[in-house]
């Protein structure tokens, strides 16, 4: 990777510094820097080629998805059954499991948003490249704000230095706070507003306040609250959860995906009273549940797949899985050592470069993989093994780019992990809407495994529709 100091070169211009710095301060690409200052976010300066086709396969497979998690998160039974061996060790799956089946919502219609991320992965004996799915994030599914910001971002450095192909448009904003808009429209008390359940440590706190200013537009106030904070003020008060006298129609997580935000009873306790009041929580706890990674898993089975959705989209939806796997699970080895059958565990400790190691958490930076992965899976005892499922290790297509991260440019091979917004309202079969909210681009040098913008690797990004030879390079 060379590291520019000074210009780099997109397209056929080289570009200023100060400029792309201050371009992307403009565009509002920020988030709070160490020192409780502000600074830009990672970004990219030229936006990641797709062809058209990808581009709208993936788009295609949004409301499918969004479909499938809504079906898997009325299913309490088979969440309970799919679950069981992962709560013997973890006790927060456990305690939300628990949840869930004492005090299923008692808001009968689910308001999802959703983001599906993917990688591309070339293919010799097909004309497009696979579109491969990472997982999907049924809870606080963030950088809906700064995505489009990007996208914009990239439009003022393309009329500096003009690239081929088009700039997909993107604002997953606008889309999401419109769904916000209807759903609260649905609630049907003017003088509420929309909780966000909020981490107090959140350095994307930006991104959020975006989504705030949106909702401002659709005259919807927003309360920021941790779930302490919920658990301390928030009553119930004819079913409605209300906060500070006022009702809040729609409760929105930005919180509550990761151990640290529920250590407290309190905050378990906000986490009941927010399930068993009519407010319309994004997302419910078993839709929360329904994105795990076991349930991810589980739903590359052909039986299980089939059981919730059609033949005509599980084809679709299968199309995009890697393998996934318990690590008792007997494979098939590819090995021309060890062709008898033996287990995914044995397989991935032989080869860990072909899998990744996943326990059961959402937020970045839990997963393990190469050698890492293998010492720590000689280390599992078997009843440690079945908190974790194996992943295929995805493999995605390089390209080039210029990344800027605390303002320093670095030039070099890529890979990005595109993300598809989706936003669902439904109760049981009856469908308000389900429709795709718009893309996310993170972009990460080939060596860094994981590619979380907020945890370091990742550069925000868009995309550009090209033909087929010069997606592809
Ligand atoms: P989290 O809930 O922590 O975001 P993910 O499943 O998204 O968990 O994994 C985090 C990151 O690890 C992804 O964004 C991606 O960069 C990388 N990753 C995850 N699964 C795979 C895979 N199967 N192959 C390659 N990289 C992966
Ligand atoms: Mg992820």
């Amino acid at each position: 990777m060379s590291n520019p100091s000074l210009s780099t070169r997109s397209g056929s211009t080289v570009h200023d510094l100060d400029t792309v710095v201050d371009f992307a301060l403009t565009h509002g690409l920020i988030k709070r820097a160490d020192d409780s200052g502000v600074s830009h976010s990672p970004v990219t300066l030229q936006p990641c080629p797709i062809d058209a086709w990808t581009c709208a396969a993936m788009r295609d497979v949004t409301a499918p998805f969004n479909r499938l998690a809504h079906d898997v998160a009325n299913d309490l039974v088979f969440l309970r059954e799919a679950l069981a061996h992962v709560v013997t060790t973890d006790e927060f799956t456990r305690r939300l499991l628990e949840l869930a089946q004492t005090r299923a919502s008692a808001q009968p219609w689910r308001f999802a948003i959703t983001r599906s991320d993917y990688f591309l992965q070339a293919d010799s004996a097909r004309e497009h490249p696979l579109i491969r799915q990472v997982e999907l994030n049924t809870i606080a599914a963030s950088y809906l704000g700064l995505a489009g910001a990007v996208t914009r971002f990239h439009q003022s450095l393309l009329s500096l230095a003009p690239t081929r192909g088009r700039l997909v448009p993107n604002d997953p904003l606008a889309t999401v706070a419109r769904a916000f808009a209807d759903v609260f429209a649905h609630y049907g008390h003017d003088d509420a507003c929309v909780l966000m359940v909020v981490q107090p440590d959140e350095r994307n706190v930006f991104d959020q306040r975006l989504l705030e200013i949106a909702l401002a537009a659709h005259g919807i106030p927003v309360e920021r609250a941790a779930l302490e904070t919920i658990g301390e003020h928030a009553v119930l008060r004819d079913g409605h959860l209300t906060l500070n006298g006022r009702i809040a129609a729609i409760t929105y997580f930005r919180a509550g995906y990761r151990p640290q935000d529920l250590q407290t009873e309190i905050a378990w306790t906000a986490r009941a009273r927010i399930e068993a009041s009519s407010t319309i929580s994004v997302p419910d706890i078993a839709l929360q549940l329904s994105g795990t990674k076991k349930v991810q898993q589980l739903l590359t089975k052909p039986a299980v797949l089939r059981a919730f959705c059609t033949e005509d989209d599980a084809q679709m939806l299968e199309a995009t899985f890697a393998g996934m796997f318990t690590l008792e699970q007997p494979i098939q080895s590819q090995d021309p050592e060890h062709r008898d059958t033996q287990s995914a565990w044995q397989d991935a400790i032989h080869h860990p470069d072909r899998y990744v190691l996943k326990p059961q958490r959402e937020g970045g930076g839990f997963n393990f993989y190469g050698d890492h992965m293998a010492q720590h899976l000689a280390r599992l005892t078997p009843e440690q093994r079945d908190a974790y499922v194996l992943m295929e290790r995805i493999r995605p297509i390089q390209h080039t780019a210029t990344c800027l991260a605390d303002g320093r440019l670095s030039h070099g091979p890529v890979v990005s992990e595109i993300g598809r917004f989706g936003v669902l309202f439904a109760r049981g079969d009856e469908v308000g809407f389900n429709r795709d909210a718009g893309y996310l681009v993170r972009t990460k040098h080939t060596d860094a495994n994981e590619g979380g913008v907020s945890s370091g690797a990742g550069h925000l990004d868009s995309l550009r529709e090209t033909t087929i030879d010069s997606a592809n390079p």
